[in-house]
């Protein structure tokens, strides 16, 4: 059955089973037809009580599941489903410890689920950002000491972010916001023909101005936030957003963790206006290679 957009009722009534589940994962996974995920042949026999097929040029038997993130997975795939439409639907993110209670598995499940559910949100193949783009850089996490807006933070990790405006973000994770290093996560993600880019006053962005691209910044310094069209608060509020979510309360993760916090982020910014969103997840999830317990952790 085709699945587009869902809401928490539908996916209920229409994925409580195993078999419902992996039918349309199978459809989703192979859309013009099955094939054999060791040789790419696409004779088979298919197996519907074991919901296997049985590859008749290498003989490799496999499921829907095999070699994607679902791989050898002992939850009830339908668990899957839930999970995915709360990460997708949660504008702020969803906790490990809130996942844990909403679905009723064990903490440690809940973490490696949300994990193998972000690693598939990871846009690889992000087109560059053109038109008018906003850039900024933000630190995450750490705790203030002594407190005060100008005390120094301990645990920070820096995050750049550049937005089209009426289009994606990209975000990642910076060592440090030298002129070297901001220039090349522009150069990485805005298209060297975008019409402008817009920043704040801070030295690094000094530079970005070439024959076909204009640079113009507000001086946040002298409360000047906002001139003509200049400004950085499509940036700000993805800042914003970013804080009130569970990444405001990152502490102590790996700047790899964070990472993966961010492409999460950035999957459902860029997203906000996909109704098929759930769906253009579990195509993520079934076409993302598995992701290993031991390699989260290491
Ligand atoms: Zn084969």
């Amino acid at each position: 059955m085709p699945v587009k957009s869902v809401n928490l009722m539908q996916l209920m009534e229409r994925f409580h089973s195993e078999e419902a589940c992996r039918e349309v994962l199978a459809e989703l996974r192979w859309s013009e037809g099955v094939k054999c995920p060791r040789c790419q042949d696409e004779g088979h026999a298919y197996d519907s009580e074991r919901y296997v097929w049985d590859c008749y040029s290498c003989g490799y038997q496999f499921s829907a599941l095999a070699g994607t993130i679902f791989h050898d997975t002992k939850l009830p795939l339908s668990k899957w489903f839930v999970a995915v439409l709360l990460m997708v639907e949660a504008k702020k993110g969803i906790s490990a410890n809130q996942m844990k209670r909403t679905i009723g598995v064990s903490y440690k499940t809940a973490w490696y689920l949300c994990h193998r559910i972000r690693a598939a949100m990871k846009d690889g193949r992000g087109a560059l950002l053109s038109g008018i783009v906003e850039v900024d850089e933000t630190y995450v996490g750490g705790k203030r000491r002594g407190g005060g807006a100008g005390k120094a933070l301990k645990n920070k990790t820096m995050v750049f972010g550049a937005v089209q405006r009426g289009g994606n973000v990209r975000l990642r994770v910076g060592p440090n916001n030298s002129r070297k290093v901001l220039h090349g996560f522009i150069k990485d993600m805005v298209h060297d023909d975008a019409e402008a880019i817009y920043s704040d006053q801070h030295q690094s962005y000094v530079g970005l101005k070439d024959y076909n691209t204009r640079h113009e910044s507000v001086n946040h310094a002298e409360e000047e936030w906002v001139r003509g069209d200049v400004h950085t608060n499509t940036v700000e509020n993805v800042w914003s957003l970013f804080k009130r979510s569970i990444i405001g309360s990152y502490h102590q993760l790996s700047a790899k963790h964070l990472d993966a916090y961010l492409d999460e982020m950035a999957w459902r910014f860029n997203n906000r206006e996909n109704p098929f969103l759930f769906r253009d997840t579990l195509i993520k999830l079934v076409s993302a290679e598995a992701l290993e317990y031991k390699e989260l952790i290491s």
